[in-house]
């Protein structure tokens, strides 16, 4: 297999990966392993283990022993900087051949995945530099007799349990910011896309990772997901995918140890248009914010909510946008959306798309499956006439499929964006700074967009309000949401006692 080349071929046969424990890839061995077919092209594409509870006990066992003796919590901010960058470097050099594994895993376009793994390499780079700099506070101001002194420690052992849509950025907006302060990691890929997380392994040891710091257990979510939340020796638990998933994490955790949570779940995330806008900026960022990642993005900007006067005119625009979207072959470099990643997904949308049409939307473009001879496709739909009661107007579809709706008056556009027990990203688009200003304030998102939409990078910490989740990933919030405060009062001299 020649991943250098840019008409990349399928493998010829599946590749095996082991999953990663105590600074190793282990083979499957008698283990149970998965095939993951390729979504777009019905072939057997990777192998892995299907680890079992008792695997997870011994990658727990490996990190807990690995922070307990301080090999990496004890070293200084700057000598985990290094080996961060380094790995920066391992995953530059090793962009190709990530990038050809996840998009036969997840079918979406190599030309995407090459741009999300090199934002990756931005990630490490910028939690180097968190490394550095992640301090306390000093009180000087208590009196002679006594100094304060607030210091941070990493939690310890941290769990990391990813969905399929965005396997290695998702793990590596969480990873670098996690070892930055210390901690030592299990992390269990989604059982679709699990081969860049061990890949991930191999390129920190590489670094100069201390062995049992990063563990990968490959496995189903009910079985080795459930035991991690359940797990009396994880201390912290990081979960992104769905809302109804997020549920049973915070059961468990509560029923364990109550450790502490971290999550990004669902987005039903509007974009909000104003008359005033540059309308072709805004449709095309309309168009992407819905088209990107086929819609399996849960900031994707599904509610498309328009000023009346333009509305009819700015559909237009979306829908002639979208229906150029190249949607085929992910190895193709042309191709912008792919294939459907999973077989449950491509039902749970189709079923959206019928859902609508018997709630009474009008089907404005696309509604169909795309038959490309082999692979699942959906085709690039829009929805008019939406009501705010209907589910495709509610609930998240994650598939390339944008509901329009129109609003008079700036308060309605405010309280339709409101409307919404998710709150994970928004965009507005107006030249007004009066409007995009009151509209940011006011409608509740952890994620905000003027005028753009789906940016971002290191630096900005990401993460939900109402449903869409609890805390901060990524940015200096990144690194101390994986910290404990710890107060400390130092005496001065000699103590007053309390007994004469
Ligand atoms: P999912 O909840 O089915 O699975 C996510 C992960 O949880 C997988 O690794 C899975 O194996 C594991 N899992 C499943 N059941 C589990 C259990 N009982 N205990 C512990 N772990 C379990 O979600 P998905 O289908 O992989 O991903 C799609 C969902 O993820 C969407 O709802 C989407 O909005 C959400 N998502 C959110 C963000 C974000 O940052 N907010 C990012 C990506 C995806």
């Amino acid at each position: 297999m020649d991943t250098s080349s840019t008409t990349l071929s399928l493998p010829e046969a599946p590749r095996d990966f082991g999953f990663f424990l105590n600074g190793q890839v282990i083979a499957a061995g008698d283990r149970d392993v998965f095939e993951r077919h390729s979504p777009a092209h019905d072939v057997p594409v990777t192998r892995l283990p299907k680890c079992t509870p008792d695997d997870l006990d011994r990658a727990v066992a490996a990190a807990r022993a690995a922070f307990v003796d301080r090999r990496w919590s004890g070293l200084s901010g700057a000598d985990r900087a290094a080996v961060l960058l380094k790995a920066a470097d391992g995953i530059r050099t090793r962009l190709d051949e990530i990038a050809y594994w996840e998009t036969l895993e997840s079918g979406k376009p190599i030309s995407q995945v090459r741009g999300e793994v090199g934002g990756c390499v931005g990630m490490f780079e910028y939690a180097a530099g968190l490394a550095r700099s992640l301090h306390g506070d000093s009180f000087n101001n208590l009196g002679d007799g006594i100094f304060g002194v607030v210091t941070r420690e990493p939690v310890g052992v941290v769990g990391i349990i990813t969905p399929w849509n965005f396997p290695f950025l998702i793990l590596c907006e969480r990873v670098p910011y996690v070892l930055a302060s210390g901690n030592s990691i299990v992390a269990k890929p989604s059982e679709f896309t699990s081969a860049s997380s061990v890949i991930l392994g191999e390129i920190l040891t590489e670094a100069g990772l201390p062995d049992g710091v990063f563990n990968v257990v490959t496995g189903l979510g009910p079985t080795v997901g459930q035991a991690m939340a359940e797990h009396m020796d994880i201390d912290m638990l990081s979960f992104t995918g769905s809302t109804r998933t997020g549920r049973a994490i915070v059961a468990a955790a509560g029923a364990s140890n109550f450790k502490k949570l971290g999550l990004e779940l669902g987005g039903k995330n509007p974009q909000i248009v104003f008359a005033d806008a540059d309308l072709e900026d805004a449709a095309d960022g309309v168009a992407f914010g819905i088209g990107f990642n086929g819609g399996q993005c849960c900031v994707s900007g599904a509610r498309l909510i328009v000023e009346a006067s333009v509305a009819d005119q700015f559909a237009k625009m979306v829908s002639d946008k979208m229906s150029k979207i190249v949607v085929g072959d992910p190895l193709d470099e042309a191709t912008q959306i792919g294939a459907i990643t999973t077989d449950a997904q491509n039902s749970t949308i189709l079923g959206y798309i019928a859902k609508g049409q018997d709630e009474g939307a009008e089907l404005v473009l696309g509604g169909a499956a795309l038959d490309f001879g082999r692979g699942q496709f959906i085709a690039p739909t829009i929805f008019g006439n939406v009501t705010s009661n209907m589910a495709i107007a509610r609930e998240e579809i994650f598939g390339p499929v944008l509901t329009v709706m129109p609003f008079d008056t700036l308060d309605e556009a405010i309280a339709l964006a409101n409307d919404s027990n998710y709150g994970l990203a928004a965009s507005v688009w107006t030249k007004n700074i009066d409007k995009a200003l009151t509209v940011t304030r006011q409608v509740q998102a952890g994620r905000f967009w003027v005028n753009t939409t789906l940016a971002g990078g290191p630096e900005l910490p990401i993460g939900g309000f109402k449903q869409s989740g609890w805390g901060r990933e990524a940015g200096a919030m990144g690194v101390e949401e994986y910290t404990q405060v710890k107060s400390t009062h130092i005496e001065i001299g000699k103590r007053t006692h309390w007994i004469g």
